[in-house]
This record gives structure tokens, C-alpha cells and sequence, in this order.
């Protein structure tokens, strides 16, 4: 029998000494490598606590997490957290608050060649859109700044495994497009394996084949992205991922279902085509551009109310004739 690669999480359980926080609770998954996992969950789930238990950089309380069958070691078994292969950014950035941003992306990458280090190094300034703070000290950098050479340093290797801590948390909407094409689209093509955490729910669904979502410390949901996003097990929990409605299906006619209510998220509402019946009708509220679609706010004749998109705006108090496809 051939051994597992990628990442594997056994019986991972964690504690603060002293928090609120009941810690992490008996976490297993596999991962198989190359495949780019989402971490999400509320805020205080903890995402980066797990994040960090997966790097290696907490003392476990059970369990053990292995990266290409290796057991990684914990604070108290090695001086540097961590194992060769991985690498993190987290959410405190780590950075030589002394040193200049050109030095903090350089010192990752001790053993290159000067020529190619410097090439390397001029890449990534001009990737993260650095190269004018190139000689500043970190520590007078802003918050969105200092984000950006953290992720220089994280990406300035290939490692096998990356773990990601918010990494386009404090950035313009513009960069953050770049860069999470950037990120993702070079995990693809190097078969990195990528685990990230995000409350930004166009990143998961965009990017993550796999997702993970934490409630109270324990695993509510773990598997294809598209799967959770569609049919989650724990509806009170769908929201992290985006809006969606629970109708009765009694009150949509000609849908089919053996549930008392249907779950819908608004990209399964489509006008209803001439000569069809409609599954409900519609009358509208709002319907607001929101930089690339319509979202419609209505109700429907039951009271019920529904949120959908749409390419043109809707006539508001209109009542409109719609579908779902489940
Ligand atoms: P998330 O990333 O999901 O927002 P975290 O993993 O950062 O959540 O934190 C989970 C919980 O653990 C929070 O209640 C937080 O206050 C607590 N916590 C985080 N770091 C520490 C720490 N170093 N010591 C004690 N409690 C902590
Ligand atoms: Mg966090």
C-alpha cells in the first residue's frame, strides 16, 4: 500500500490556558495533495487557531498532524515551528519590524544565488506593489502595507504546503483581485498544496475545491466547497458562505421535494420562461446594481421573502413570474 500524501489531521484537540474559548475538539480530515482547502467559520470559531495547530506552531493536546506521512513537531519538540516544505502567514504578519521591506522578502530566501535572489526579490516588490517602500522600516509601514510583504515572504519560495492566515484581509478591492489570481493560479499550476482562511466568501467559493467550516471548535462541515455551498448540512451556518432562503415547499408549486422546506441560494432563481408554469410569483421591493448584477430583494403571495439577481433592474412593486432550479 502506497502512503497517504498531503496533509493529514488526527485527533487534533488544543486549549488555551486561559480563555473563554473551549478550544479545538477531536479535528480529523485528509487532504490530499495539491488540493486548496478553506478554513471558514464566525468570527472566535478558531480558524487561526486551527491554522496554526496545522503549522505546527501550538503544543497539541491530543493528536497529531502529519504532512506527507511525516509527524510534524510542536513547539516542544523543536526550537522552529514548523517543517521544511511549509510555510504560514498569519494574522500578527511576523515581520522584522527593523529591517526594510527589501530585507524582509530577501531573508526568505537564505541560500539563492545573489543574481537570482535580487530578480526574485524585484518580483515580488513589483507583484505586491512595493517597490517604492522597498528601503522603509517595517514598523512604520500601515496595516494593509505590512500585509503585503508578509505575503511577499510567504510566496517568495514554492513551498509544498502554504497556509494562509486572511491574507487579503486589509488590502484594496483591486489587489486583492490580483493577488488572489496570483496565489491560487500558481497553487494550481505547481500543485501546491493550499490551505487558507478567509471570511471573504467570493475567495472560498472562487478558488477552494475543499472547505472546512469550525463551530465551537469542533468540525460542523468538512468537504467539496461547491457540495457545502449547495446543500449544507448545518443551515445555520450556510450564511458564512453567502445569502440564502428556506421556503416551505408546500407553497412552490410544481417543485418537488420530500423536505418540509427547500434551501436556495438566489443563483437558482431564474425568470420564468414563457409558456412554463412558475414556481412562485414574485412581487419586487428593491432591486439594486451592485458593480456587476441586480440584487433583488421580494416577497412572494405566501409572505415569503426572497433575495435574488438579476442582469436588469427590476420594476419595483412589480410582480414577476420565477423558477428555481434546484
Ligand atoms: P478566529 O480566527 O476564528 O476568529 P481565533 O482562532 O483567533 O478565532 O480565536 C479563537 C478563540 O481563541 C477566541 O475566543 C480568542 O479570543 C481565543 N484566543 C486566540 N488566541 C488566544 C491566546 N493566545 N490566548 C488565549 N485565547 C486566545
Ligand atoms: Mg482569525
Amino acid at each position: 500500500m502506497t502512503p497517504e500524501t498531503g496533509l493529514i489531521v488526527e485527533n487534533l484537540s488544543f486549549n488555551y490556558p486561559v480563555t473563554e474559548f473551549k478550544g479545538l475538539k477531536t479535528i480529523s480530515f485528509k487532504l490530499p495533495a495539491g488540493s486548496v482547502l478553506v478554513i471558514a467559520g464566525k468570527s472566535g470559531s478558531g480558524k487561526s487557531t486551527l491554522a496554526r495547530c496545522i503549522y505546527g506552531a501550538e503544543t497539541l493536546s491530543t493528536g497529531q498532524v502529519y504532512w506527507n506521512t511525516k509527524p510534524l513537531l510542536g513547539p516542544e519538540r523543536t526550537l522552529m515551528p514548523g517543517m521544511q516544505g511549509i510555510k504560514y502567514m498569519g494574522q500578527d504578519h511576523s515581520l522584522l519590524p527593523f529591517h526594510s521591506v527589501r530585507e524582509n522578502i530577501s531573508e526568505q530566501l537564505p541560500a539563492w544565488h545573489p543574481d537570482v535572489k535580487t530578480k526574485r526579490v524585484l518580483e515580488l516588490l513589483r507583484l505586491l506593489e512595493l517597490v517604492t517602500l522597498q528601503h522603509e522600516t517595517v514598523q512604520v509601514l500601515s496595516s494593509g502595507q505590512k500585509q503585503r510583504v508578509a505575503l511577499a515572504r510567504a510566496l517568495a519560495q514554492q513551498p509544498e504546503l502554504l497556509i494562509l492566515d486572511e491574507p487579503f484581509a486589509h488590502l484594496d478591492q483591486l489587489l486583492q483581485e490580483k493577488l488572489s489570481h496570483y496565489v491560487f493560479t500558481r497553487a494550481r499550476k505547481i500543485k501546491q498544496t493550499l490551505v487558507f482562511v478567509t471570511h471573504q466568501p467570493e475567495f472560498a467559493l472562487r478558488y477552494a475545491d475543499r472547505a472546512l467550516v469550525l463551530h465551537d471548535g469542533k468540525i460542523a462541515e468538512f468537504g467539496d466547497m461547491q457540495q457545502i455551498y449547495n446543500a449544507p448540512k448545518h443551515i445555520k451556518l450556510a450564511g458564512i458562505f453567502g445569502p440564502y432562503m428556506l421556503l416551505p415547499t408546500q407553497e412552490l408549486k410544481g417543485l418537488k421535494s420530500k423536505k418540509e422546506f427547500i434551501f436556495i441560494r438566489p443563483h437558482q432563481f431564474y425568470p420564468c420562461p414563457k409558456g412554463s408554469k412558475p414556481h412562485l410569483i414574485v412581487q419586487i421591493n428593491y432591486s439594486r446594481f451592485n458593480g456587476k448584477c441586480f440584487e433583488n430583494t421580494g416577497i412572494d403571495k405566501n409572505g415569503n421573502a426572497v433575495f435574488f439577481y438579476s442582469a436588469e433592474a427590476l420594476i419595483c412593486q412589480k410582480e414577476l413570474p420565477y423558477c428555481i432550479k434546484l
